[in-house]
Formats: C-alpha cells, structure tokens, sequence
C-alpha cells in the first residue's frame, strides 16, 4: 500500500468513527456553534428517500413496519435515551441497556453516550446562551435541526456521561453509530424481498420496506424528537414556573408517547413519570411501569405527592 492510499484509508476510518472528533476546548470555546452546509447531507438523504413512495408505492405489511418501527424506537429514545441513560430515572439490567441502546441507535439519532451528554447539557442551561438548542436563545430552525449540522455539537463530551461510558459496548455503539441503521437498512430490503419472492400476495419488495420502514419512518420520528427541542420549548401550557421556557404540549405527548409534558419534566427532571395530572396521558411511563411488573427495570422515581398542588409557587423556580 502506498502512502496515498494508506491515507485515503485512514481517513475514510476516521471518518466512520465518530470519535474522530475529539473533545477538544479550544474548538469548545470558539465562540458560538455555527451551522456547516455539508452536515445536512445526512438530512437531506433522508428526506429525499421518502419521495421513494412515489415509484414504490404502499401495501399493508410496509405500512405496518413503519407504524411499528416508529413506535419501538420512540419508546426506546423516550424510554432509554432519555429517561434512563441522560437521567437515570430507573434502573436497569446491562443487558437490558445494551438492548434498548441498539434499539436507540436504529432511529437514527447518533449514539446513547453522544444523546445524553448533549441532552444533560440542555438541562444544565436550558434556554440560556449556553444551550445547545434553545429556540428561545436562537431559532427555531436552529433548535429543531440545525445544531445538529455544527461540527462544535457533534462531539461526546464523556466527561458528562461518564457513569454509561464505562461500558465498552456502549462506547463502541457510540463509536460507530452509523452500524446499527445500516444493518437496519439492509434487513429492510432483504426482508421486503423475501416477501416478495415467497408471499407476493404481500404486494411488497426491498424498495417499497425501504421507502416506508425506513425513510418515512425515521424521517417522522426525527421531527417527532426535535419537536420536543423547538415547539416544547415554544407552544403549549405552563403548568410550572420553571427558569426555562419548557412547555407541555398535549399533540407532542401523542406522536412521543409522553417525552410532550415538558414543562412538567423541566420541574422533575429525575423523575421517570412526565405526565403529571390523570389526563396526562404517558405511554413511555406505562410501558416502562409494565417492565418494572416483570422485573426488567426497578427503582423507577416517583413524582411527589403534592406535585399538583404546588404548581407555580416559588419552591418550583429551582433550575433542576
Ligand atoms: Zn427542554
Ligand atoms: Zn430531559
């Protein structure tokens, strides 16, 4: 091998490894993050893939895989990403945690370890000129998508998520975050194939599992997320007078299975349960009540009984 090739090789590595970027202060320090065109390839790809639709078309087991793709990892982002690796409302088994942080890592969203630091980074600062995504502080643009396209934000910083980096297998999922999506990507197509070859009364293919399963299941999943960042952060009831501008928005609570009461998870940040009042409707929470039934998760935090009735009074102004 030559050197040229030998470096074309090492960058095409370091270009798979995430950590390639390294936590570097000084690129930390330099001013505001900013927005890079070619970090919206990524975004662009995805949305153009769900114009596949078009060609492809749709049948009910493709339809069915986007439904059901889209509500197990929103319930492992919610119930996981969030709630239990950014803040450790529960406890879980290793096994358990590995298994929901590969589910996490099939929506797309990057690694366990890069999600949580930057999401315990949100809260340490939510809404000032330190938060990472605050439409408050910036744009709503800049809160649903764009920080994410700023080379500043695509760094782990472990030193915030020490507790989970711990354990090589998550830092190795954290690593190489394209892996778990890609193998996502093929089994799609080899399925939606299989089905086509020996059950065509299915009326689907590779392309058509793609399009449906894949893009416009990630694609609406990714929106679903980011709505917590910008719209939750703008639109709905405050029910607490938290130092942020953290919302609860009943239609986000819908479409994330709860991750909408967000002004009510601002106030109890530690604690598993978001929706609050009986109404309050929080799939994640009884999920993953349902899971404590079984044993696979313990030590879920309660909300405090009189979490209703101090609503707004002064003790609810600490930033949690
Ligand atoms: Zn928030
Ligand atoms: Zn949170």
């Amino acid at each position: 091998m030559n050197s040229k090739s030998k470096q074309t090789s090492a960058s095409a590595v370091a270009w798979l490894d995430s950590d390639n970027v390294k936590y570097d202060p000084r690129l930390m320090n330099s001013g505001r993050p900013h927005s890079e065109p070619d970090r919206w390839l990524p975004f662009i790809f995805l949305h153009l893939g769900c114009l596949l639709v078009i060609p492809c078309g749709v049948s009910a087991v493709a339809l069915w895989t986007c439904v059901v793709l889209y509500v197990l990892r929103m319930f492992a982002i919610t119930g996981f990403y969030h709630r239990y690796f950014s803040h450790r409302t529960f406890k879980t088994s290793r096994v358990m945690q590995f298994l929901f942080a590969v589910i996490g890592c099939m929506s797309v969203q990057r690694g366990p370890l890069w999600w949580a630091a930057h999401h315990r980074k949100h809260h340490a600062a939510s809404d000032t000129e330190d938060d990472i995504h605050s439409p408050v502080a910036r744009s709503f643009l800049w809160s649903h998508i764009a920080w994410i396209t700023s080379t500043k934000n695509m760094v782990t910083d472990y030193s915030r998520i020490s507790d989970f980096a711990k354990y090589p297998e998550l830092r190795w999922l954290n690593r190489f975050d394209w892996f778990v999506p890609l193998m996502l990507f093929f089994s799609l197509y080899g399925f939606g194939q299989w089905l086509h070859i020996y059950y065509p009364q299915t009326q689907t293919d590779g392309m058509q599992m793609l399009a449906w399963g894949f893009f416009v299941s990630t694609t609406i999943l990714f929106h679903a997320t980011a709505a917590i960042n910008s719209v939750a952060h703008l639109a709905g009831y405050r029910r607490y007078d938290t130092p942020d501008n953290s919302r609860n928005n009943p239609i986000l609570a819908i479409f994330t299975l709860g991750e909408g009461w967000h002004n009510n998870h601002h106030r109890y940040s530690n604690c598993t349960r978001q929706g609050i009042a009986w109404w309050e409707v929080d799939i994640t929470y009884y999920v993953l009540r349902l899971f404590q039934l079984f044993g696979l998760v313990s030590d879920i935090k309660k909300i405090p009984e009189n979490a209703l009735s101090s609503a707004s009074t002064s003790e609810s102004r600490s930033r949690p």
